[in-house]
């Protein structure tokens, strides 16, 4: 799901004729004249208007709907050898086996290099490196899987037999598991007593490996109906802890993307896949064992937590393209392996919508003791009960991430709209599966939520942004600007990418317990319940995100400071703007304003702009070109004015608190008395440098000038 924004909602870049004082309130207003205005306008514009018509993109995938195996697809009890385990030390991490489909070696070279050099390598790199298995497997030998699922067990004996005819070949997922990485087949016919083992010997297996990843690039008819680029799941899991020992990830062939601005959004998918199979998965949550490893949901004679059959329902409407939206009632038995409430726990919540009223509002809580602890941490809020999973997006997306309201971009959330990180409360998720230890120093830093306390985690984002107002605090990491023409830029929480607030119109009302607006600037209040955040599983919360531009459907750059390729072209780079590694989104006090000569030349989406900062004894400093300004305190307003190419750039940007970007950073003071009489050259029209730019930018003007006539006279 990629929310693009109409021609009209486009980007686009127009002279603005006025003086650098010119505010947003005159900008605005010329902005929502008509198109046939607006052409007139860069008619009389001009030689001092460029005009390319640039939509931007939010970026969010769509949602990752992990389809939890049924039970059927996976095998329970599998037993494995044990007289290979060696007592490894502590520091020894989690060992994870790549086994590569034929399907990989199919695909194009340049598609099979990545998965097989980068992708796979990378993902499982880090997840090796972050987590390690309480209880190390020797070898990994899988049992065979039988063509009815029923199975006995005899006394005595650990292994499992089949009452009726084996499968032709054992799959995991969709990729067929190698005969040599499986048990022989144990078969009982005509009744319990008559079971033994036939065919060949057990197989080699898979030595020194705690868990075999099968990766398959097969064209699935999961991959043409669902816009995903992977999916991965478990396949079997072991008998004395139930961790898994097996699973799969399937790239679909078609989404895998040599791109490289594409590769980090991919690598990340990928880990988050792995992750749920290797432990984040409602289809687990009954299996989880405590610190001693005990489990924490009670067994039955067969070993098995209880399974109830309503999940395979769902299953079967699933595929029968007809989703059943389970309504959040209906949570309480899925269908899956039933967890205690020692695991996940439903609680109820008071929920502010809009006309000062409070609904109910039923959320999932995972509540084992780290994730616990973990989650009381990060909020700062010693009284949550547990971390809150996703209630949205349909089977497979809610109840295996977590709610993407609240962790937004932390990378187990239900979608990827931005900057995904792994942190300490995924890890923390892991450890309380009882099969692993986790290395915090690999978890990356989250800041959205943190610090934000119990009514940001426990109520609706009404009752915070409300507050926020009241309190005349910042609303981040929510927002209310309608995302309009011309676009209000802002940063985005953490401050490294330029970003626009999602808040927009549905064609439909939203469900009454997401409908958050009392008033909207500009908006009648009969069309207020329409109006919510473009990411449904964010409970339509508004909130700033960053973007891309595209130019006739082909992405062109990120919003993101810190990549070196998303600066603007010389001259389109009205604010002045650095992109690199150093660079940080910093709020700009009015629009940036290009001088020379007679011209004077604005950009309409304003708001904010990367720029590049330095940290020293005295504070933090911003550098523009290469005239720097100390922020004294957080909130001062710096005078700017360089000249860049031939042209003056004058505007104010906002200082951001030292803090935010320093280790050491000295007490916040005023600012010393500001030297506004920069050397500026005294004529710069007379430079040949500005002559080139003028001709430049009379090329730029002239071409969508005509173009734009042209179009409006054939209309
Ligand atoms: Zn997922």
């Amino acid at each position: 799901m990629v929310t693009t924004l109409g021609p009209k909602m486009a980007a686009g870049r127009e002279g603005v004729a006025g003086s650098s004082g010119s505010g947003p309130g005159p900008s605005q207003r010329r902005w929502r004249r008509s198109s046939w205005a607006r052409g007139v306008l860069l008619l009389l514009g001009g030689l001092w208007a460029t005009s390319t018509s640039v939509p931007v993109s939010l970026h969010s995938s769509p949602p990752c709907r992990h389809r939890v195996p049924s039970e059927a697809e996976v095998i329970n009890k599998v037993h494995l050898k044990t007289n290979h385990v060696v007592k490894r030390d502590v520091d020894e991490h989690l060992r994870i086996k790549t086994v590569y489909d034929k399907s990989i070696d199919e695909l194009l070279p340049e598609k099979r290099y990545l998965v097989k050099n980068k992708l796979f390598p990378q993902a499982i790199s880090y997840l090796e490196k972050t987590f390690q298995v309480r209880r190390p497997a020797g070898t990994i030998l899988l049992s065979r899987q039988r063509a009815t699922n029923r199975y006995l067990q005899k006394e005595n004996d650990p292994h499992r037999y089949c009452t009726g005819e084996f499968a032709e070949h054992t799959k995991c997922g969709p990729v067929i598991v190698p005969e040599e990485h499986l048990q022989r087949c144990r078969v009982c016919r005509g009744g319990k007593w008559s079971c033994v083992a036939v065919g060949v010997q057990d197989q080699e297996g898979v030595r020194d490996a705690d868990f075999v990843l099968y990766v398959g690039a097969l064209a699935t008819e999961r991959c043409s109906h669902e816009n995903i680029i992977s999916y991965a799941a478990y396949c079997q899991q072991e008998a004395k802890m139930d961790r898994p020992i097996a699973g799969y990830a399937n790239l679909c062939p078609n989404m895998i993307s040599t791109q490289p601005q594409e590769f980090i959004g991919m690598l990340s998918t990928v880990k988050h896949e792995i992750i749920h199979a290797l432990g984040f998965s409602a289809g687990l949550f009954a299996f989880y064992h405590d610190k001693d490893g005990n489990p924490l949901t009670s067994r039955f004679a067969d070993g098995l937590p209880p399974f109830n059959y309503r999940y395979l329902l769902c299953l079967f409407l699933f595929f029968f393209g007809r989703m059943l939206r389970l309504s959040s009632e209906n949570h309480g038995s899925l269908g899956l392996y039933q967890w205690s409430d020692k695991v996940v726990r439903k609680v109820e919540r008071l929920w502010n919508v809009r006309d000062n009223k409070i609904v109910p509002h039923t959320v999932y809580l995972l509540v084992t003791p780290r994730v616990v602890d973990e989650a009381r941490k990060h909020f700062n809020c010693p009284i949550l009960e547990g971390m809150e999973l996703e209630n949205q997006g349909g089977m497979g997306t809610e109840l295996n991430h977590w709610e993407k309201r609240l962790l937004e971009n932390e990378a187990m959330t239900g979608s990827h709209t931005q900057n995904r990180v792994f942190s300490r409360i995924t890890l923390a998720l892991m450890e309380d599966t009882g099969w692993y230890k986790a290395n915090y120093s690999m978890a990356e830093k989250l800041d959205w939520g943190r610090g934000m306390g119990c009514d940001f985690v426990r109520k609706s984002c009404k009752f915070w942004i409300d507050q926020q107002k009241q309190k005349r605090q910042m609303l981040s990491p929510f927002c209310d600007t309608l995302r309009s023409n011309p676009l209000q830029l802002t940063c985005r929480q953490d401050q490294r990418a330029v970003a626009v607030c999602n808040l927009q119109k549905f064609s439909k009302p939203l469900p009454q317990e997401y409908q958050y607006f009392d008033e909207l600037s500009g908006i009648p209040t009969e069309d207020l319940p329409y109006y919510g955040g473009s990411v449904e599983i964010a409970d339509y919360c508004p909130f700033s995100q960053e973007f891309s531009w595209h130019l006739s459907g082909e992405y062109q750059r990120s919003s993101d400071c810190r990549i070196l390729e998303n600066q603007p072209d010389l001259f389109k780079n009205y604010g002045a703007e650095k992109y690199g590694p150093h660079s940080v989104c910093l709020i700009q006090k009015s629009a940036f304003v290009m001088e020379k000569c007679e011209r004077k030349l604005s950009y309409p989406d304003w708001g904010s702009g990367c720029y590049q900062v330095s940290c020293s004894p005295q504070g933090l400093t911003v550098w523009v070109q290469n005239t720097s300004y100390l922020c004294s305190r957080a909130g001062q307003v710096l005078r700017v004015s360089i000249q860049m190419n031939g042209w003056i750039h004058d505007g104010n940007l906002l200082c951001p608190s030292c803090w935010d970007f320093c280790e050491l950073c000295p007490p916040e003071r005023d600012p010393p008395a500001a030297n506004l009489t920069r050397a500026l050259p005294l004529d710069l029209c007379s430079r040949s440098s500005s002559l080139v730019a003028t001709l430049w930018l009379l090329l730029g003007n002239l071409f969508p000038l005509l173009a734009g006539f042209l179009l409006c006279a054939w209309h």
